[in-house]
């Protein structure tokens, strides 16, 4: 069985941008408009040999606060349950969010390997921007750049490695 890699987070922060940077093709829909992707998107990947597949979760456009929460919380479940590693996804633009710290919440209790990824950290600047995160407490927090390929590539190489 290959190792599954699910990639969970917020509406806009980038998942499927992601997704599509480690797939190496535009499999994923990314759009401007948030919750674009309806569904959970499958794909294997090798890298570096390593065989595993990548799960990109989306799901609806959520209206209120409370439905964010309620598709946060699914997409997690789902990730916990069927999930090898999971990669939790935020945005150094939109900032931490209550949702983000309540799915922090979540997936700190879990026994498996969770990593902490602030996307949209294009450059220097936004690397001071993302200094905001560090007040959830978790061991570590990877900066990256889904859309310039920033930050993916070292990312990768501590997922791999915790296989
Ligand atoms: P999802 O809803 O989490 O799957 O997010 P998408 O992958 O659809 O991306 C949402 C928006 O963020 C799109 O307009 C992307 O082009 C943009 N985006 C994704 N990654 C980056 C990034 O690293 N930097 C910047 N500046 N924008 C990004
Ligand atoms: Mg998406």
């Amino acid at each position: 069985m290959k190792p599954i890699i699910a990639i969970v987070g917020r509406p806009n922060v980038g998942k499927s941008t992601l997704f599509n940077r480690l797939v190496g093709r535009r499999k994923a829909m990314v759009d401007d408009m948030p919750g674009v992707t309806r569904d959970r998107n499958y794909a294997e990947v090798n890298r570096f040999d390593i065989p595993f597949i990548l799960v990109d979760t989306g799901g609806f456009e959520p209206e209120t606060s409370d439905r964010l929460l309620q598709q946060m919380r699914e997409q997690s479940r789902f990730a916990m349950d069927e999930a090898d590693l999971i990669l939790f996804v935020m945005d150094a633009r939109g900032g931490l969010t209550p949702a983000d710290r309540d799915v922090v919440d979540m997936l700190r209790r879990i026994n498996k390997p969770v990593f902490y990824i602030i996307n949209k950290v294009d450059g220097e600047k936004q690397e001071a921007e993302a200094g905001d995160f560090y007040s959830l407490g978790v061991d570590h927090i990877h900066t990256i750049s889904a859309e310039h390929n920033r930050g993916v590539g070292d990312l990768m190489d501590e997922v791999l490695a915790a296989l």
